[in-house]
């Protein structure tokens, strides 16, 4: 691929796709060893395949600071959340070998400086509480208690958990390029797709050339379905109900941080790098429990211009099927009483599926709930 066949498309953050990749050198496995969580191992591959662009490495101290306080990096670009690597204390050399969890080295990090954070300050200003009950600031309090910042060359790719949905900011490009798609929506999700998210998706669709729905695969809490159930629901979705020429499924490799508002800026970021000019921000993105106000990610879009993050937000409300409509709308289309409406809890459907019963058409996908069902009768 070259810069040429894909200049239609929007520019990555900060204007150059990173690739840190490279050779394996010689006498890495010489070096001091530092072990990487799974967030970090995520981290660590978005870095190395540029969905993380501009940054090359785990942030510095001046970028940290800014995007604590600021969410910005150091030179002003727009940055939602720390991409911080924890440690115990600074590594001896000048260069530093990571691994993961089984010992496997994976990449170098050139040490550029190693320094104390505030976990609380963090939480509360990334997170917006302090609460540990937060799966996001209980990981953070975990962690180890100063940062290592420096720029990485990844060697080894960790094996992607669905190797024919993983595709690189540079390969999701060239999709986009091939098929003549311009305009491109991104929708991120971790839950299975029901009717009212293909109903969102497709009224972005309409205003644009493609989609790109890319399911986040990296760590989510237990409760949240396994990826493995989501990715064949999306398949059989998108199979039965969307046109192939239209839409792309690839998977995000992120792990999930929970951060609500400040996640839907940085989700929208790590898609400008996918190649997407546009980018879903439905009710309580990124959210968990009641941290976060259901469209507080939504209004957190206003703290910047329109061109600083020049991926543009489509905002939605929670839409429904009404049966005097007859079809799906939300309330900024639908005029009438919400006993018209076909609503079930999250509990009633996890109830209806438990038991092997199909949600309402109006709900769910007969070929999705099939899915599910099948993922309850196995678990
Ligand atoms: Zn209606």
């Amino acid at each position: 691929m070259t810069a040429v066949e894909t200049k239609t498309l929007i520019d990555p953050h900060g204007g150059r796709l990173v690739d840190r990749t490279g050779p394996r050198p010689d006498g890495v496995e010489r070096l001091e060893q530092l072990p990487l969580t799974s967030r970090e191992l995520s981290d660590l591959d978005m870095l190395a395949s540029g969905a993380l662009s501009p940054l090359e490495g785990f942030m510095g101290p001046h970028d940290y600071e800014r995007v604590v306080e600021e969410m910005r990096l150091e030179r002003g670009l727009p940055w939602a959340l720390p991409v911080c690597l924890a440690v115990d204390e600074a590594p001896r050399g000048d260069v530093a070998a990571l691994a993961d969890e089984a010992g496997t080295l994976l990449a170098t990090l050139e040490v550029e400086d190693v320094y104390d954070y505030d976990r609380e300050r963090e939480a509360e200003r990334c997170f917006r509480t302090t609460d540990a009950e937060h799966p996001g600031v209980a990981r953070l309090f975990e962690q180890q208690p100063r940062y290592l910042a420096g720029r990485v060359t990844v060697f080894e790719r960790p094996q992607p958990p669905f190797l024919e949905l993983a595709l690189d900011p540079a390969e999701t490009r060239a999709v986009f390029a091939e098929r003549g798609w311009k305009r491109v929506v991104g929708f991120q999700t971790r839950n299975p797709i029901h009717r009212a998210h293909e109903y969102l998706t497709k009224v972005a669709l309409e205003t644009v050339d493609g989609l790109l729905i890319h399911p986040l695969v990296g760590d989510t809490k237990s409760d949240d379905v396994p990826a493995k159930t989501r990715v064949e629901c999306y398949r059989v979705l998108v199979d039965n109900y969307y046109p192939a020429s239209r839409v792309l499924v690839s998977a995000f490799p992120a792990a999930m941080r929970y951060a609500g508002p400040r996640e839907a800026i940085w989700h929208a970021i790590c898609r400008k790098n996918f190649g997407c000019s546009h980018f879903i921000v439905g009710r309580d993105h990124a959210g968990v429990g009641s941290y976060y106000g259901t469209y507080d990610a939504q209004l957190i879009f206003d703290e910047f211009e329109p061109h600083e993050l020049d991926i543009e937000p489509m905002f939605f409300e929670h839409s429904f099927w009404c049966n005097t409509c007859g079809s799906m709308a939300s309330a900024k289309t639908c005029p009438h009483d919400s006993s018209a409406h076909v609503f079930l809890s999250g509990t009633k459907v996890r109830e209806l599926l438990a038991n092997g019963e199909l949600p309402p058409v109006e709900f769910s996908r007969p070929e999705v709930a099939e899915v599910l069902i099948e993922a309850y009768r196995t678990a």
